[in-house]
């Protein structure tokens, strides 16, 4: 089963016991639970579209660890092309589903780990590279969707693992046996994890000698026993569950997912353990994982900005203002910004290199530039298509009003823009500007732009260390003729 179907990977997910709470209750049938089901849909796109022979290129590559084609998320890059195919495919993604797609966690922790067992094993003789080649060949034989998790909800900032008043704040051994190794602690703003199949555990920081339980990286089944999730809400999440709303929605279809997971006493067998104990090691997959995850938000953020500036351009033709300059102005703000989000992804992919385990990693320092970028740009992008809207956007009553047989007709009478245009027509771009700018999509355009794949000041440190200032002295030094 090299390449699921779109149904395939849904029916799937109906196989796994996973257990998630949501409003303090545990969810029957997550797979068909309203405030899920969106974000399910979005991951199906991933499946979708790699048997759409228009997007093979993007979505499908040739393994190399078996010849076989395998979903590009499920891939270890093998070139700089498969780097900027990559945040192509992302981009594409973004635009088709307005939303986070969520399986890009997987793909950069496999890249990550893939890369930095290679070099433990060379350091320690250990077998964690070996572990990792045999659980990939399952995960692109299966075309899994992963949960690479990396942030612990870390206690007091100022504290290292070890040194927390409660242990289990940053995921830890609690028992080493013969067999396997016993885990406790939680991952938190877990991105698609209720829609994973599994999930692959890595370090959240640097650590020192102190912190052996907590360097710990490891792969187990979502539904494994002691593992659960806690459903993160988002803005307006409850519109899902009422009725005729899907106006309402803004984008009913796609949505993403975040939530907290919680490893309670989890059992993970040795050869599911890729890095135990060896702390000097734990920096690197950090720094790695972030980078191609610094790298992806080039691709996916610009998508959804693709669908937000489309969307705030039809709201100004429907308002009745398209030829407006200072709109047609905005609209290029928009694209400049977006386009340089992209340049910035397309960059560091294009600069990427081959790793001594043989895989391409990106340039850290163009991607970590890149998510700074993407800290600052959406928000601007985000505020000039509100200015484009207008209020209406945020003061609109609800599809109820608009096909109630009382007031109706005086809802479509008094929110008409252009004439040409029928009122429910521009409610609804409306109402997707709302989505994608206050509503559940905020989640991942707005906040996500910020903390996700790093706050940014942890891209800030990067490009200090990255940024090879005392080159740029020596540069600066010579032209003026300094001589010390
Ligand atoms: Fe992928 Fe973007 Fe979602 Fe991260 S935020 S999982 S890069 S779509
Ligand atoms: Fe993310």
């Amino acid at each position: 089963m090299a390449l699921m179907t779109k149904e395939e990977y849904i029916e799937s997910l109906r196989k796994l016991k996973t257990k998630v709470y949501m409003f303090g209750e545990l969810v029957e049938n997550p797979v068909d639970h309203p405030i899920i089901r969106p974000s399910i849909n979005s991951v199906a796109m991933t499946y979708d579209l790699a048997h759409n022979p228009e997007y093979q290129d993007l979505m499908t590559a040739t393994s190399n660890l078996t010849g076989e084609k395998v979903n590009r998320f499920c891939h270890l890059h093998q070139s700089t092309d498969d780097l900027v195919k990559k945040v192509k495919m992302q981009r594409m993604l973004g635009q088709k589903t307005g939303a986070c797609f969520q399986r890009c966690v997987g793909m950069d922790a496999f890249n990550a780990i893939y890369s930095t067992t290679f070099e433990i094993d060379k350091e320690h003789g250990t077998k964690y590279h070996e572990n990792f080649l045999k659980y990939m060949k399952e995960v692109q034989e299966k075309d899994w969707t992963v949960d690479g998790a990396m942030t612990d909800p870390k206690g007091d900032r100022s504290l290292s693992p070890s040194k927390q008043e409660d242990p289990d704040l940053f995921v830890h051994v609690v028992e080493r046996r013969e067999d396997g190794i016993v885990i406790r602690g939680a991952k938190a703003h877990q991105t698609g994890s209720i829609n994973s199949h599994e999930h692959l555990i890595m370090p959240t920081i640097a650590m020192g000698p102190d912190d052996k339980d907590y360097a710990v990286s490891f792969a187990v089944p979502t539904d494994a026993d002691g593992i659960f999730m806690i459903y993160g809400r988002q803005s307006c999440d409850t519109r899902k569950m009422e009725e005729n709303a899907s106006m309402d929605l803004g984008n009913s279809e796609f949505g993403g997912q975040e939530a907290l997971v919680v490893f309670d006493d989890v059992f993970v067998p040795n050869d599911r353990i890729f890095l135990n104990g060896e702390t000097e090691f734990a920096g690197m997959m950090v720094e790695r994982f972030a980078g191609y995850h610094r790298q992806s938000y080039g691709g996916c953020k610009v998508g959804v900005g693709d669908v937000l500036i489309g969307a705030a351009a039809l709201a100004s033709e429907y308002n009745g203002v398209p030829k407006a300059s200072h709109i047609k102005d905005k609209l290029i703000e928009m694209m400049h910004l977006n386009e340089t989000l992209y340049s910035c992804g397309i960059a560091c992919s294009a600069e990427g290199f081959k790793t001594e385990a043989g895989n391409y990693q990106i340039d850290l320092l163009l991607a970590n530039v890149c998510k700074q970028n993407v800290t600052r740009f959406p928000y601007e992008i985000t505020r000039l298509a509100e200015d484009i809207a207008g209020g209406l956007m945020v003061t609109m009553p609800s599809e109820k009003d608009f096909n109630s047989p009382v007031v109706g007709d005086i809802c479509k009478k008094y929110f008409k823009g252009a004439s040409n245009i029928p009122t429910m027509e521009r409610m609804k771009v409306l109402r997707l500007i709302e989505n994608l700018t206050l509503g559940t999509a905020a989640v991942g355009y707005r906040t996500e732009s910020l903390h996700g794949a790093g706050s940014p000041q942890a891209q800030r440190v990067m490009i200090w260390r990255q940024g090879n200032l005392e080159f740029k002295k020596d540069l600066a030094k010579k032209i003026a003729k300094v001589n010390i």
